[in-house]
């Protein structure tokens, strides 16, 4: 018999892996409690698959063999935890794909960085000539790719809502860039059910398989102490030499795997700033790892480009630099950036506040913000954490009035910075509309 694969959500995961199951002769049904957009659901119309939308009809889901589920889904969504009690396994996409591939399967998770390095890794492997592919929180779905063309290697962002619903996966390399508290509101509000989640990319890895980690992470390094964790472990560090992995020394980074040795200085790499250090060497060990030549890696270092959003260097007017960072959704991200400026910063915050603590910015922001421009619908933790220690401080409700006001309070030699440590749901669609508004109200300038 046909197993029945149920797949909750119609985003792109959702459709890839509909397109997977279809083609293994699943019985699939695609169930989204939104609205599903008329591209997707002509594609699934297409493939003859059934779906629905604007409910979760209970009878066609019980009935389930498996359910794959969007990771926008909580674990303790009532319709989850009627599942799970009926002991229907749930899982995600990756899950599901994993299963059907025999590529090498790189997974790249952490609080911070996951984008950056798993678009840098793909970089790598892509330029070095290697058949790779790039998914999980990425562009097409993994799943999709599985089913229509299939590679050699996999490079796979993933996020811990992804990690909870995976089981059985045994990722090859599993890169874990960093911890920091984010997202508590999924996981109780304790930080260790987080880091339990993180730790779960070295689930089912034995010997054969790595675990790359940043040994300067005080929150990874404490985790990693208490867990058993079978996989190869190897470290990278800006703050101390390694046996092995990926370390600073003088302006260098080293590249060290199985003593083969390679040196690249910090200079030559496209991405500038301390966290990106962090991520070329998270990108670097695994392209070693799988024996790309040492040119080759240090050719795409340096040949990289800037990803969107992301300390996105938007224009220089008058001589103020605007820098868009808008995806710096939580307070680390936003550390990072208020790092890597030594002129005065025109810091554009604030946005929906998921809880943050403040209190590792502030000496950040007392000694090189001279203005705050506070961009939500309720700024008063900014104004409550901040306001005495910046001179200036004020309050804006849309990017065009924010982008103005900055403008008026920046001289020649500033840096504009929109890096909000918040998420931005309140004013914006997402951190890209928001991101793009900022870049649209700068060039109108
Ligand atoms: P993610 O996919 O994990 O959200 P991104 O690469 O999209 O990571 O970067 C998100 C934000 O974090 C950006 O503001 C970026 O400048 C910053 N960032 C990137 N890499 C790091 C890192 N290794 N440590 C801390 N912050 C980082």
């Amino acid at each position: 018999m046909q197993p029945r694969i149920v797949i909750l959500g119609a985003g792109e995961s959702g459709i890839g892996t509909a397109v997977l199951a279809k083609k293994l002769g699943a019985d699939v049904f695609v169930s989204d409690s939104g609205t599903v957009k008329p591209a997707v659901a002509a594609e699934l119309n297409a493939l003859g698959v059934a779906w629905e939308q604007g409910a979760h009809t209970e009878a066609l889901i019980l009935n389930a063999d498996e359910v794959v589920k969007s990771p926008g889904i909580p674990d303790n969504a009532p319709l989850i935890l009627r599942l799970r009690f009926n002991g229907i396994p749930v899982i995600n996409e990756i899950e599901y794909a994993a299963r059907h591939t025999k590529a090498k399967l790189i997974g790249i998770t952490g609080t911070n960085g996951k984008t950056t390095t798993t678009l840098l890794t793909y970089h790598i492997f892509k330029n070095a000539g290697y058949k790779v592919g790039l998914g999980g929180n990425i562009g097409k779905s993994f799943a999709r790719q599985v089913a229509e063309q299939d590679f050699d290697y996999y490079i796979l962002e993933i996020s811990s809502f992804q990690l909870d619903g995976m089981f059985n996966t045994r990722l090859d390399v599993g890169v874990l860039t960093n911890i920091t508290p984010d997202h508590l509101d999924r996981y109780d509000y304790q930080l260790e059910n987080y880091v339990a989640s993180k730790l779960r990319i070295a689930q089912n890895m034995g010997p054969e398989q790595v675990l790359l980690y940043c040994a300067d992470d005080p929150i990874t390094t404490q985790a990693l102490e208490g867990a058993s964790i079978k996989a190869r472990k190897i470290a990278f560090s800006l703050n101390q030499k390694l046996e092995e992995g990926a370390w600073k020394e003088d302006k260098n980074m080293i590249i060290s795997i199985n003593q083969d040795t390679m040196t690249v200085p910090f200079d030559e790499l496209s991405l500038k700033g301390r966290h990106n250090a962090y991520n070329a060497m998270a990108a670097s060990v695994p392209a070693k790892l799988y024996d790309i030549r040492k040119e080759a890696i240090r050719d795409s270092l340096s040949s990289f480009e800037q990803v969107e959003h992301r300390l996105e260097a938007v224009a220089t007017i008058k001589g103020v630099e605007y820098i868009n960072d808008s995806k710096a959704t939580n307070v680390n991200s936003t550390w990072y950036a208020l790092e890597s400026f030594n002129s005065p910063i025109v810091w554009i915050a604030g946005g929906v506040d998921k809880g943050n603590d403040y209190e590792a910015l502030k000496e950040l922001v007392k000694e090189r913000v001279k203005a705050i421009v506070c961009l939500g619908t309720d700024n008063r933790r900014i104004h409550e954490e901040f306001g005495a220690l910046v001179p200036v401080i004020v309050n804006t409700t849309s990017m065009e009035e924010c982008v103005k006001m900055s403008h008026h309070l920046a001289v020649k030699g500033d840096i504009v910075l929109l890096s909000p440590a918040c998420a931005s749901f309140d004013l914006f669609d997402n951190y890209e509309d928001r991101g793009r508004q900022f870049k649209k109200h700068v060039k109108a300038l």
